[in-house]
């Protein structure tokens, strides 16, 4: 096994990496730049090292600093983590040239599999069937409009080096083509530095189904089951559970086998996700490959009862894993929301931020997955996802209820987040019935908008009225101290508010 990993990586899933790490007894080292030297996964590591400036492409994308900081901390191993440098094979062989394991696939297997063209080659080759489309990019437009034509509208354009739904236009019409064309190139050349696009049908209203494999490197492949991640805003997942409401155990079945099809043929080693898009009439189609831990794997791991990252890294470490995929069935349910900083009332801008206060939902069923802390500022440089909470429930209604119950507990001062968001959609009941497809939340969000859902019915006058009487019995006590709950007004605001109220029966 190994001695010290360097986690490449900053934000929650170094924290998670690193709760791995140290349960199986192997050192950590964290890498910051310079706006994170005070961050959590910092100070949870065994060692850090400053790498940069704030600006990513000047600390956690240069690949030359982390080798650097590898070699000289003496670690025999690296976890990507997800974004950043995850999937990208140069990665992978700097690690192999400084003979460091990378925890994760090979750089042919991210080349065979990471791009979304090379990944839809290989689910041809494989038989696993794909969204109707090119697999090939294009170059002339003019050519592309064409085989639009005939594909019949409504199409997709896509960047081949897309991700995070950047670079990707809706066509509704042939009218439309020429300036959707533009667009989508002209922000994937300033996302990737790549302005290929490719084409492929729009489906409407389908579902995002995406499936779970871990392939180690003795020819054993496995699917953990399905996630649902069909709660999107502008093709972005917020919600995400296990089991998806609408898979049979055929279903199940069919898509594993799928993508274990398909991780044998790009000689996949690791973790992996391949993502589908399904129909109406539950029709699957492959959509692409992600070649790294998906942010999404907690639901996973609560459904399935493993610890992905240390499977990860057993698998690295040339471990077999240890059970058939026969075995696994999901147990219970397990949903996730992902809380970020940033402003629902004002078109979801990014609000990083002083956290001045901060309590956090426990208790039956609760996971929260976070790098932050009270007193920590929120970075304005990076991606704004502050934490994962996830519930686990014997059925899909006490998850939500359990969902509900945690976000209520949960409040943070300082910043803004998007927990009234999680609030509404938990509430609405064609969530609740699991009718849902990837445009749903923008349609839901596009409607007038209903009164904000409380936290929890009557804290509201029952906050009042323990402050009234907290104000009273300390003001008119026979302590000459009594002026002091003057002086305290913002302890009462900002933190003893909740608890308080608690207190009162
Ligand atoms: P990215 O890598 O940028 O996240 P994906 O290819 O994974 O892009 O797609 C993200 C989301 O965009 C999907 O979950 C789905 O909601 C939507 N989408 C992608 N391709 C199609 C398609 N052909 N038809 C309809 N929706 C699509």
């Amino acid at each position: 096994m190994f001695k010290k990993i360097l986690i490449a990586n900053r934000g929650e899933i170094a924290v998670r990496i690193l709760r791995a790490c140290r349960e199986l007894g192997i050192q950590t080292v964290a890498v910051h730049s310079e706006v994170d030297r005070t961050s959590l996964h910092v100070r949870l590591a065994d060692e850090s090292y400053p790498i940069g400036a704030a600006a990513s492409r000047e600390s956690y994308l240069r690949i030359d600093k982390l080798m650097d900081v590898a070699n000289q901390s003496g670690c025999d191993a690296l976890h990507p983590g997800y974004g950043f440098l995850a999937e990208n094979p140069a990665l992978p062989r700097a690690c192999a040239d400084a003979g460091i394991t990378f925890i994760g696939p090979s750089a042919e297997a991210m080349e065979a599999m990471g791009s979304k063209t090379a990944g839809k080659q290989l689910a041809r080759r494989a038989e696993v069937p794909t969204v109707p489309g090119t697999s090939e990019p294009i170059e002339n437009p003019e050519e592309a409009q064409a085989l639009a034509r005939g594909m019949g509208y409504p199409i997709l354009l896509k960047a081949i080096a897309g991700g995070g739904g950047k670079g990707m236009r809706v066509v509704p019409s042939d009218a439309a083509f020429a300036s959707a064309w533009r667009d989508a190139a002209s922000e994937a050349f300033n996302a990737f530095g790549d302005s290929r696009v490719f084409i492929e049908k729009y489906l409407v209203g389908p579902r995002h189904i995406e499936i779970q494999i871990l392939a180690d490197a003795h020819g054993r492949c496995v699917s953990l089951g399905e996630r649902e991640c069909s709660i999107q805003r502008r093709h972005q997942k917020v919600v995400e559970e296990a089991p998806s409401p609408v898979i049979t155990p055929d279903l199940r079945r069919k898509m594993g086998e799928a993508a274990v099809r398909l991780g044998r043929s790009g000689g996949y080693v690791n973790a992996g996700t391949v993502e589908f898009l399904v129909d109406a009439d539950l029709n699957f189609y492959f959509l692409e490959v992600n070649t790294r831990l998906q942010v999404e794997h907690p639901v996973t791991e609560q459904v399935t009862g493993l610890d992905l990252v240390k499977l990860q890294i057993a698998i690295a470490a040339g471990h077999r894993l240890p059970f058939a995929w026969e075995s696994i069935t999901p147990r219970g349910h397990a949903m996730e929301v992902r809380l970020y900083a940033e402003d629902p009332d004002n078109n979801f801008f990014p609000s990083p931020g002083k956290i001045i206060s901060r309590h956090a939902p426990t208790g039956p069923g609760i996971r929260l997955d976070e790098g932050i802390y009270e007193g920590w500022t929120v970075p304005m440089d990076y991606d704004p996802l502050l934490s994962k909470l996830i519930a686990w429930g014997n059925s899909r209604e006490e998850t939500i209820a359990r969902l509900r119950r945690a976000l209520d507990e949960y409040s943070i001062t300082g910043i803004r987040t998007n927990v009234s968001l999680f609030r509404r959609i938990l509430t609405e009941p064609e969530f609740l019935r699991g009718e849902i497809h990837t445009k749903w939340l923008d349609e839901l969000l596009a409607r007038p908008r209903p009164p904000a859902v409380p936290p929890r019915p009557g804290t509201e006058e029952a906050a009042l009225i323990a402050a009234a009487l907290w104000h009273s019995s300390n003001s008119e006590g026979s302590s000459p101290g009594g002026g002091e709950s003057q002086s305290a007004p913002s302890r009462w605001r900002l933190e003893g508010r909740r608890r308080q109220v608690d207190r009162v029966p």
